[in-house]
């Protein structure tokens, strides 16, 4: 198995993603590779509609570090804390960056790959990309969620993908 970023406005992106009921040998490749690609990118989380997969998996990795990630199923945010502004990117969006506002503190439930529950809280830098990831799960991209001046700063980017993005399926 062999998984690629897949860039904005692929379907996939959009179209949301079913829940992880059973941890099998197909998913456990799906999590290598996405590993892979996301110290291959150098980010510091990526979720499965980003490599084609429309499943509730994601990996957050704060320090952007080999073997600081953390595989997180089924992901639920449970309470929320507090508002800043700050800057985001995203590997389906390259050479995208701008002001996102986001929850400081949250308390977040998931599942491990054992599908054993936790609970954490997290906040700062680490919850705004849990959100950001979270998010990519709904079919939510952080460009729609920009603070009006940064969307305008990078409209003409996000048309020159869009355009990419219409020729390479054409
Ligand atoms: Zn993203």
């Amino acid at each position: 198995m062999k998984l690629d970023i897949v860039l904005w406005p692929d379907p996939v992106l959009l179209d949301g993603t079913q829940p992880i009921t059973e941890v099998d040998d197909e998913l456990r490749q799906i999590v290598a590779e996405m590993r892979r690609v996301l110290f291959e990118e150098r980010g510091v989380g990526l979720a499965a509609p980003q490599v084609g997969i429309p499943r509730r998996l994601m990996l957050v990795c704060p320090s952007g570090d080999p073997g600081d990630e953390v595989v997180v199923l089924n992901p639920e945010i449970l309470a929320v804390e507090g508002e800043e502004i700050g800057e985001e990117g995203c590997l389906s969006f390259p050479g995208i960056y701008g002001r996102v506002p986001r929850a400081v503190r949250l308390k977040v439930r998931y599942q491990d790959l054992d599908l054993r529950q936790r609970e954490l809280e997290l906040s700062g830098w680490v919850a705004r990309i849990f959100q950001h990831e979270l998010d990519h799960l709904n079919g939510e991209v952080f460009i729609d969620k920009m603070t009006p001046e940064s969307r305008e700063k990078v409209e003409d980017q996000i048309e020159d993908l869009r355009r990419r993005g219409a020729e390479s399926t054409a």
